[in-house]
């Protein structure tokens, strides 16, 4: 309905509010969602941008989520045995082009340091795009023996890669944070189910805390990682553009960097008297960056500001004292401020995010509207009728529900529905995300549905020149989606071959719908970002 307004103004919003539709402008919407929700601000390198502490929040509950749930990211990969180290940015040019494949994927993209102060610098040193070049050395020299692996190394630190696609915040920047694990094996059945337990635990950071459903597979050889034997993918979908978007990836490099980097131990396994032979250490790296919170504002952002799915928002809960006139006594007013600051720390203590908005410069309505553009998932209520009759009344952002909860009840009340809308917020999205998903079985249907802001199911060649071909029949003709007329391509790209696949694939008789060869795996393809 909203694209029947003839603008995409939003009438009679207030001017510290939301001014665009998404469904209308949607870059708009979400520059504004981000600047106005104080996330995030611009900076004048571009690509480059500043995560604020609203968001840096949300990073820092990824990464280790304490509170009244479970320990996140980081405390999962310790508990497999992963340690944390720091190596340094800079990687010199004979190190970083030693793995052929590796460097083909990334030079374009790989910033260089040729100056200090004015003197040119005798060799250019490069910033890791990534750490695979930095480290192997290292690992070559540390691993002497098979009782040196597994060998499991992550680092939270950023990454520099001069994209030339369109900049977007969070999805897409040229300096980025993220952890990158690199893990290194005596054999591949060690790293495979590495490489899928860790993927795992991406779904689990989409799913259990953003509250953003993810489709887990492998990625076609067009789409893997440059110089890996495999990756594996989750993709994300965002309803309001029908964009796929790859999530996190987690991949098994196999023995290319071992060989290249000369990481090897003797095969524990060679019987006495048999000369010992040299293996190459099988070897992952995996990496989950703020893309995240990109992708989770896009999926649960709405008209009046973002929606943060309780697990991850920094304040849970907002109390806010109301029905405050000129006539209130200073006595009852003290009295409703003291219980709200009890409330607080009943709340506190039993582990909820919560802020006690006591500002008295602001009315209620402002701080309202302040703290929905933010994104807080529960408001609290009370004013002197509230405290009458012993209870408090709860608003959720994301539904504008309302009720009352009584204070005998509070804690176990305010947790419940957290809960609740940490689920619902989960169940609307994969609702969104499953009904955009068209299985279809002749190839005139793939671009229609993309143009339905839809994302394909299909059987599938896995060929590479097939996957062009499909990029470049798929490009747009309309002058739709103005919003991205930066995007240098409209074409779909293959998204992931889903583990959980569709039934009614016949090996052998099922074609691929776009070059008629045999199929070999129903993928998922859109356009993406
Ligand atoms: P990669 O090392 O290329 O597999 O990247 C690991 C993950 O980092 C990807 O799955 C993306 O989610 C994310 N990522 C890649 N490039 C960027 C970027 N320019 N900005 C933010 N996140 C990125």
């Amino acid at each position: 309905a909203a694209t029947q307004k003839p603008s995409a103004e939003i009438e009679g919003a207030a001017l510290i509010g939301i001014t665009v539709h998404k469904e209308i402008d949607f870059s708009g919407w979400y520059q504004q969602v981000l600047t106005k929700g104080d996330m995030l601000d611009y900076y004048d390198v571009s690509g480059c941008y500043i995560l604020k502490p609203w968001s840096y929040t949300i990073w820092e509950q990824i990464q280790n989520l304490f509170g009244c749930y479970l320990e996140w990211f980081d405390a999962r990969i310790k508990e497999i045995g992963v340690e944390n180290c720091y190596f340094p940015m800079f990687v010199s040019s004979k190190v970083l082009e030693r793995e052929k494949d590796h460097i083909e994927g990334f030079a374009p993209e790989v910033a260089w340091v040729t100056k200090a102060g004015s003197a040119d610098l005798d060799e250019p040193i490069a910033i890791r795009p990534t750490s695979e070049t930095v480290m192997y050395p290292y690992y070559a020299k540390w691993i002497r023996s098979h009782r040196d692996l597994p060998l499991r190394l992550n680092q939270w630190n950023s990454v520099v890669r001069w994209e030339f696609k369109h900049p977007q915040p969070f999805l897409r920047t040229r300096e980025f944070l993220w952890q990158e694990g690199h893990t290194a094996h005596l054999t591949f059945e060690d790293a495979n189910s590495e490489v899928l337990q860790i993927l795992d635990f991406y779904a689990g950071v989409y799913e259990q805390l953003l509250a953003v459903p993810v489709i887990k597979g492998k990625k076609t050889d067009k789409e893997r990682f440059a110089g890996g034997l495999f990756t594996t993918t989750c993709e994300g979908y965002i309803p309001a553009t029908g964009r796929g978007i790859q999530g996190a990836t987690s991949h098994c490099l196999g023995q290319n960097f071992s060989k290249m980097f000369g990481i090897t131990v003797e095969d524990p396994f060679a019987k006495e008297g048999e000369g010992k032979e040299k293996l190459f250490v099988w070897q992952n790296s995996w990496g989950l960056s703020t893309r995240v919170i990109g992708v989770m504002v896009m999926i649960h952002g709405d008209n009046k500001g973002l929606v943060l799915p309780p697990r991850v928002a920094g304040h849970q809960v907002v109390i806010v004292p109301c029905g405050i006139t000129t006539k209130t006594s200073h006595a009852n007013k003290d009295s409703l401020y003291k219980d709200i600051t009890k409330f607080a720390a009943q709340l506190t203590e039993a582990g909820i995010r919560v802020k006690a908005d006591l500002r008295d410069s602001y009315s209620p309505g402002y701080k309202f509207n302040d703290w929905e553009l933010k994104g807080v998932p529960l408001r609290l209520e009370y004013g002197p009728q509230d405290a009458k009759k012993g209870q408090v009344l709860s608003a959720r952002r994301d539904s504008g529900e309302k009720s009352p909860i009584s204070l005998n009840n509070l804690v176990p009340s305010v947790n419940k529905l957290l809960e609740t809308i940490q689920n619902d917020l989960y169940q609307k999205a994969k609702h969104s995300f499953d009904s955009n998903i068209q299985k279809i079985d002749k190839w005139d249907d793939f671009v229609p549905a993309l143009n339905q802001k839809k994302l394909v199911l299909m059987p599938f060649c896995l060929e590479e020149a097939c996957e062009d071909d499909i990029k470049e029949r798929s490009k747009r003709t309309d002058s739709g989606e103005a919003e991205d007329a930066k995007a240098p391509s409209m074409g779909a790209k293959s998204l992931c071959r889903p583990f959980d696949q569709p039934t009614g694939l016949i090996p052998g008789r099922t074609k691929c719908l776009a070059c008629e060869k045999d199929a070999k795996e129903f993928t998922l393809f859109g356009r993406s970002y």
